[in-house]
């Protein structure tokens, strides 16, 4: 018989009671319907990650668990927000199945779309990005605001997948090396890209939210790609060095201009001594920020510890079970000559 997944799906909640009664079911229906098909194990499990929310939605996630076994929850000490909560709901999954699916758990995002994701790990693929085919349901403004937001991370140097949010199906496979990006600052749709393995996306239509309000502002938009430019990338730094490289040439053209001025006799005493000085400083500092800010940027990236290579295949995993090399070593470490995925 076929080895059939077991699959986690991982929900963050936060202040959802409103939602959760209407949408949990869906995601056990949903969950029934591809253990019926024989996609997934019949151990799979619906994981609520309780978001340190102020009304009753923990009660609403303890409730539930005890009406059926495949639900079952966790709960964060204290709001952390929605990149830590689904973390917390990913590392607590990596050992324990054989694939994730993080999804929201407001039912903007096509829960049907999970039994094609399914299929594409079943084809080979570690990481699947679910895609938002259209953004109709999306207020005018929610739509160019998120459109902005992708082409604004892409040219700071955080490569995202476009219309992407944080509906994917990642393998514990993939998690286990994830696991060893310890940085504090996570903007997770823009780090799987960094742990590689073969990847895909599905299309599916975004909805209207089921019931509850959202809890992204523009406010906190804003903080996510701040986040997102910050944490995974330091283009904005090298930004400045470009900007004092250029300031710095226009300001020697001043010097030149100024001194020729005054050479002339065309201004007036004291004029052409300040234009210099003003031109030089103003040059010179912003190059110095820049390349002090190269320094700080490095420091940063070192800081993070990020694995160096990580290895996806081993030739021996392939061939004979029973070779010694065949138990299983140190995924990752200092030994070996894969690709840098610092950066
Ligand atoms: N969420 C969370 N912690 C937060 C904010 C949001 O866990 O601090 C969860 C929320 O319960 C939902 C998901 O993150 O499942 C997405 O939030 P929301 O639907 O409010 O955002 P939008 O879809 O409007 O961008
Ligand atoms: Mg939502």
């Amino acid at each position: 018989m076929k080895n059939q997944p077991r699959l986690w799906v991982i929900i963050p909640c936060y202040n959802e009671e409103e939602v959760l009664p209407v949408t949990a079911p869906l995601f056990l229906k949903e969950l029934q319907d591809m253990i019926h098909e024989e996609k997934i194990s019949p151990d799979s499990r619906i994981l609520f990650v309780n978001d340190g929310s102020g009304d009753r939605t923990w009660e609403l996630i303890t409730s539930l668990s005890r009406q059926d076994e495949h639900y079952i929850g966790i709960e964060q000490s204290r709001n952390r927000g929605h990149q830590n909560a689904v973390l917390a709901g990913l590392m607590e999954a990596k050992d324990r199945c054989d694939i994730t699916i993080s999804i929201d758990c407001d039912g903007q995002d096509d829960i049907r779309a999970m039994g094609r994701m399914v299929d594409e790990y079943g084809k080979g693929c570690e990481i699947v990005y679910g895609v938002r085919s259209s953004r109709e349901t999306d207020t005018w403004f929610k739509r160019n605001t998120a459109q902005g937001f992708y082409r604004f991370l892409n040219a700071m140097g955080a490569e995202v997948i476009y219309n992407h949010a944080d509906y994917r199906l990642v393998s514990s496979r993939v998690l286990q090396h994830f696991a060893d990006f310890k940085e504090v600052n996570i903007f997770l749709r823009g780090m799987f890209p960094l742990v590689g393995f073969k990847s895909t996306s599905v299309y599916y239509e975004r909805h209207e939210r089921m019931a509850g309000k959202s809890h992204y502002p523009l406010k906190k938009m804003l903080a996510l790609a701040f986040d997102g430019i910050t944490s995974l990338s330091t283009k904005p730094i090298s930004i400045i060095c470009g900007v004092g490289v250029a300031v710095s040439v226009i300001g020697f053209i001043g010097i030149l201009w100024a001194i020729a001025l005054a050479v002339t006799g065309k201004t007036v005493a004291g004029w052409a001594s300040i234009v210099c000085i003003v031109c030089f400083l103003g040059g010179i500092q912003l190059l110095s920020l820049g390349i002090i800010g190269e320094y700080v940027g490095k420091t940063y990236l070192e800081a993070k510890h990020r694995p160096r290579y990580i290895i996806s295949e081993r030739t021996w995993e392939q061939s004979d079970p029973g070779r010694p090399e065949n138990i299983r070593p140190e995924e990752q470490g200092d030994h070996g000559s894969e690709d840098s995925v610092t950066r």
